[in-house]
């Protein structure tokens, strides 16, 4: 069920019949040459959506705002202050639940968003809050990677890459321009190789320049449909177990009464 095409009366009525509403997490950003920007936010809205269908939940509206600094140097990136940001995501978590929803699911459709949900997830233990956060950390089951793996063609990726790229195919086939797929694969650059080990937010672009990582060109609709149909069946067993979950709140309360000092 898709939050805005709810009315206010059939809303309160899926609240209480699910329980659990989905925050699908995109951006917007430069997918080398042939993908839209909103590639991110629109496949995993859709991908929320579909799994949703099969396992029922509350979708919330697409959703565009996450860590996506290192596209700045490419047209239509969109990024904002990162307090705000995070202040952002706090306050749409804390209005998902005041409209009485008890868990949600976060359900990250860009890789640069990492770090930034850890903290957040973290920052869930500063203050008790009336929903328990849900972040899956895998897209598919074990068999569904192995049935994905025999099926590719190419052994590397991240970006507008064959798998990408065959989601958009699977899911908006009308948003791909394949014609313009780059003629060379696009390997990492190591252009901070000469450093000792080192992380710096400029790791990405200095080894995309392009913001393109892997190769597009195998990449079909019928590959698509795979990944399409194991990820959406994939997050609705993950909401199935998300409902059925009493491991988390019940951890969640005794942790709050001790940091409370009640004990
Ligand atoms: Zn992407």
């Amino acid at each position: 069920m898709q939050w805005e095409n709810l009315t206010a009366t059939d809303f309160a009525a899926a609240v209480k019949e699910t329980g659990v509403c989905v925050l699908s997490l995109g951006v917007l950003e430069k997918h080398s040459e042939h993908l839209p920007l909103g590639t991110d936010a629109l496949v995993g809205h859709r991908l929320a959506c579909l799994a949703a269908e099969k396992e029922p939940a509350v979708v919330f509206p697409l959703f565009y705002f996450g860590q996506i600094y290192e596209a700045r140097a490419f047209p239509g990136a969109f990024t904002l202050r990162p307090t705000l940001l995070l202040d952002l995501l706090q306050s749409v978590l804390d209005e998902i639940g005041r409209n009485g929803f008890k868990k949600i699911i976060l359900y990250n459709a860009h890789g640069g968003n990492y770090h930034l949900l850890r903290f957040l997830a973290q920052a869930q233990l500063w203050e008790q809050k009336p929903y328990t956060l849900y972040i899956p950390t895998r897209v598919m089951s074990e068999a569904g990677e192995r049935e994905w793996e025999a099926l590719r063609d190419t052994d590397f990726g991240g970006h507008a890459c064959e798998e990408e790229t065959s989601m958009v195919l699977g899911t908006y086939p009308e948003l791909v321009k394949m014609e313009r797929v780059p003629q060379a694969a696009a390997r990492p650059l190591g252009r901070m190789g000469d450093l000792p080990g080192t992380y710096n937010g400029i790791w990405w672009y200095a080894d995309y320049p392009d913001h393109y990582a892997g190769e597009a060109a195998p990449a079909t609709p019928a590959k698509g449909a795979v990944i399409v149909r194991l990820m959406a069946d994939y997050l609705a067993q993950y909401i199935a177990a998300v409902k059925a979950d009493t491991i988390l709140p019940g951890l969640t309360e005794e942790f709050f009464r001790r940091a409370g000092g009640q004990e």
